[in-house]
């Protein structure tokens, strides 16, 4: 990036983003406490478990069509997809895996836990079926832009470190994260199906400096080291919605509420029944991941769905 800066100027806060995290996602699987970063899937199988009964229950209203197939967008070590799968199969779900992944390091982190899976680059490229789709923590990872007014933020590099080009109140877009709302939602109003979105981010109408690094569990600072940690900014659900009007979309729900109604409740009693030495630690996932002080307010949820499909449970009603 050094080299291109010097050769063409100023990057886009996107394309250094992308650039970064291209590379920060092909040399390593970030996920975990020997890593950089938690995901709900890696806090707890409950998360994974009640996606995949939310995702089941809308398929088998929808009259259980064989030609659906499970799909998902960045499935990370493949936690949430083997956990949900275990509750679809049960259902009588007996579809394809379909994953769309760029990163090498982690697809094969996949292809151990999903032996059945198959992997795309692009959400274009998932077959012209039916789908049952997930997407945790993907949207956050795509690119964004920041603007100062009507001028784009730009990154340099002053020979000893990247820095931001315009100081002000920043204002930020996302075209990547709406190239990508847009191309499922084009996918569900085309073939039908469903598909969860999982994110941390707002509702609507947020601005400011979002961008952010993580490095070992702590935040770093996004322009020291790039591909070394994992860049993100909030999403602008407000932004997807708007992307995805080719299909019905949801409300906007809080992650904590989202699994609460769900019944996250009654299956961590039922599991630390069955694992009673685990009681505490389920209790402790629980709040975790519903909390309001921890991923329960951030985090949100909303479903996409072809017309036809009934909704999401726990999403429209
Ligand atoms: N969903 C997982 C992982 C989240 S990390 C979990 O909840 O644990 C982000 C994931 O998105 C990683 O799998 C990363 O490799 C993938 N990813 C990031 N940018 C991508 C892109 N442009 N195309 C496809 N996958 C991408």
């Amino acid at each position: 990036m050094r080299a291109r800066i010097a050769s063409e100027g100023a990057i886009s806060v996107a394309d250094y983003m992308a650039a970064a995290n291209a590379y920060y996602y092909a040399t390593r699987d970030p996920l975990g406490a020997a890593g950089d970063f938690v995901t709900a899937p890696e806090i707890s199988q409950m998360f994974g478990e009640l996606v995949g009964a939310a995702l089941a229950d809308a398929w088998v209203r929808a009259g259980s069509p064989d030609d659906a197939c499970y799909a998902e967008l960045g499935p990370g070590r493949g936690t949430l997809a083997a956990d949900a799968l275990r509750v679809m199969r049960r259902a009588g779900f007996a579809g394809e895996v379909h994953l769309v992944e760029t990163s090498p390091a982690l697809r094969t982190a996949q292809a151990a836990r999903l032996p059945d899976g198959i992997f795309h680059d692009r959400i274009e490229d998932i077959p012209a079926r039916p789908l049952l789709l997930v997407a945790n923590e993907f949207f956050d990872a795509l690119p964004i832009e920041q603007w100062v007014g009507n001028e784009q933020r730009r990154v340099t590099h002053d020979g000893a470190s990247f820095a931001l080009t315009l100081a002000g109140p920043i204002r930020e877009t996302s075209p990547a994260r709406a190239a990508a709302a847009s191309a499922l939602a084009d996918h569900l109003a085309r073939h039908g199906g469903a598909a969860l979105i999982v994110d941390y981010g707002y509702a609507r109408g947020e601005s400011g400096d979002t961008l952010q690094a993580v490095r070992g569990h702590e935040f770093a600072n996004p322009f020291d080291q790039p591909g070394e940690g994992d860049l993100s900014a909030h999403v602008d659900f407000a932004a997807l919605v708007e992307a995805a009007s080719a299909c019905i979309v949801s409300r906007v729900v809080s992650q904590g509420n989202w699994l609460e109604s769900l019944g996250i409740g009654p299956r961590a009693s039922a599991l630390a029944a069955r694992n009673p030495d685990q009681t505490a630690a389920i209790a402790a996932a629980r709040r975790r991941l519903c909390d309001e002080a921890e991923m329960g307010q951030l985090f949100k949820v909303i479903a996409l769905r072809h017309p036809d499909w009934p909704p999401v449970a726990g999403l429209e009603s």
